[in-house]
């Protein structure tokens, strides 16, 4: 070990920083939040440190750098722009055994100043022993997106209960399976959810229960379109903490890949054509993974509440009494319409937006085409590739213009996305041509126009040769394939 880590209690000690700069102003502020009492030693203050000097939080010694500042100090931070008075710095510390800190200069000091995540009163410090200080930073952005903001909380409950908890296990193993409980259970989900009060009445049943078997959860959690970055800092950390993970074929392999190694990973399609698992049959395999005790998963495409039946898996937990969460994700409609370029509202061209399913001819039955075919609004389709013959007739039957733009957005945010553009009218037909293949996204509305100007994902729509004409009929297949060629040309 280079360094030997220590965290230093600082309250109502005295602490000296010299340096009136940006640099000396941060760690003052660091400082001064551990509770030290930080004088600041330089002969002109920055503003910001002018008036924390002014309202009391710090005090000044002006001019320039004397020994005799040191002499109440139990800690020295030098932060100025001079290598020589450092060095100076760094050796009367050193002859009072006073610890030195030299800002950028791991060799001159005598303590360093680590990366830190704050989740009071949890406290997580990385050092490099300054070689790789951007290395420890880069560190600690991973952790920080990895521990949820509530850990704090849920630390401060288990410290109040610490006594108690200590009392009723005795054995450290047994301790520790129950801190396990805590921290990955029942409790942290409800210290999560914003539920302390319910959190601690669940850490007490716990406590006061004779068996110490784990009580296993769901987390339905959307995984986006499939553009791994596109998943929330939630979204990962479920991924990180399941024991298993039930997910839908529709899930991409890179947001798999982030899950925890040895979380057992099971497919539940439901698509036609591939084996095919129930929903009823997920709901058993949700139950009894549960019920095992085990932190499960159930990852879906998209949003699990846009056209993700998320809503009735939560009837189902709830009426077996299995707690939950859900973790929103970005659905298909949001992340395809922004990787295309397409705006699902205007200012210009549509004040509203609906989400919309036609995955299968019963559906059509049941939507509102009057509704559906007015003008100034964007449809966005979540809809199996063929029934975009019967959605189009449906439509323009109903009084939409066929010129209407629509963009077919396929596989969406993933590297091999396709957009493919035109009008109402040519909608199955160019869906054909091109032979665009599930997941699919189709967006109509004047906003579809747009893609072929603001698209900047993968590769350019098809469909830039075809210019939307209002009072044109739909011109001929051969005639699109003669502009297509012009165009290339
Ligand atoms: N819950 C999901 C939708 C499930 S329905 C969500 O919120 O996105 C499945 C349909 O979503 C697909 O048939 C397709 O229309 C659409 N879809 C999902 N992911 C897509 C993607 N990456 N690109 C295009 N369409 C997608």
């Amino acid at each position: 070990m280079k360094l030997y880590p220590l965290f230093a209690d600082l309250r109502d000690r005295a602490v000296l920083v010299v340096g009136g700069g940006a640099v000396a102003e941060r760690k003052a502020a660091m400082l001064v939040d551990a509770g030290a009492r930080v004088t600041v030693g330089a002969p002109v203050l920055s503003p910001a440190l002018a008036d924390r000097v002014a309202s009391g939080r710090l005090a000044h010694r002006s001019g320039t750098f004397a020994p005799d500042w040191l002499d109440d100090a139990w800690l020295v931070v030098a932060a100025t722009d001079d290598a020589a008075l450092h060095q100076r710095i760094a050796e009367l510390a050193a002859a009072r055994r006073i610890f030195v800190n030299v800002v950028d200069d791991a060799a001159r000091s005598s303590f360093h100043v680590p990366a830190v995540i704050d989740r009071a009163p949890i406290t997580i410090a990385i050092s490099s022993g300054g070689d790789a200080p951007m290395f420890a930073r880069l560190l600690r952005e991973r952790l920080e997106t990895l521990l949820d903001h509530s850990l704090g909380t849920l630390a401060m409950l288990a410290a109040r209960l610490r006594r108690r908890i200590r009392l009723r296990h005795p054995q450290p193993a047994a301790r520790r399976g129950f801190y396990e409980q805590l921290f990955a259970g029942r409790v942290a989900a409800l210290v999560r959810s914003g539920r302390v009060g319910e959190a601690q009445a669940e850490a007490e049943r716990l406590l006061a229960t004779q068996d110490g078997a784990p009580q296993g959860s769901v987390v339905l959690v959307g995984a986006g379109p499939g553009d791994p970055g596109l998943l929330t800092l939630r979204a990962l950390r479920a991924l990180n903490e399941a024991d298993v993970i039930l997910h839908d074929r529709l899930v991409s392999a890179e947001v798999l890949a982030l899950a925890r190694r040895d979380a057992e990973r099971i497919e539940v399609a439901k698509e036609a054509g591939h084996h095919h698992t129930t929903q009823e049959g997920i709901h058993a395999l949700m139950l009894e993974h549960a019920r095992a005790g085990r932190r499960v998963v159930r990852l879906k495409g998209g949003d699990p509440f846009v056209f993700g039946r998320g809503g009735e898996e939560l009837e189902f937990l709830r009426a077996h009494d299995i707690p939950y969460e859900v973790v929103p994700g970005i659905t298909a409609a949001v992340a395809c319409a922004a990787y295309a370029g397409i705006p699902l509202t205007h200012r210009d061209h549509a004040q509203s937006v609906r989400l919309l399913t036609a995955h299968c001819k019963a559906s059509h039955d049941t939507l509102d085409w009057p509704a559906l075919a007015r003008e100034r609004q964007t449809l966005a389709v979540y809809m199996g590739v063929s029934q975009l013959d019967a959605f189009q007739r449906q439509l323009v039957a109903h009084g939409r213009a066929a010129s209407t733009p629509f963009a077919l957005v396929e596989n969406g945010s993933r590297p091999d996305q396709r957009v493919v553009t035109g009008t109402l009218g040519q909608l199955a037909r160019r869906a054909a041509e091109h032979a665009v293949t599930s997941p699919a996204l189709l967006i109509v509305g004047e906003v579809a126009s747009l893609a072929q100007s603001l698209a900047w994902f993968g590769a350019a729509p098809a469909g830039a040769e075809l210019v939307p004409r209002p009072s044109r009929p739909d011109r001929p297949a051969d005639a699109d394939r003669l502009l297509a060629a012009i165009h290339q040309a």
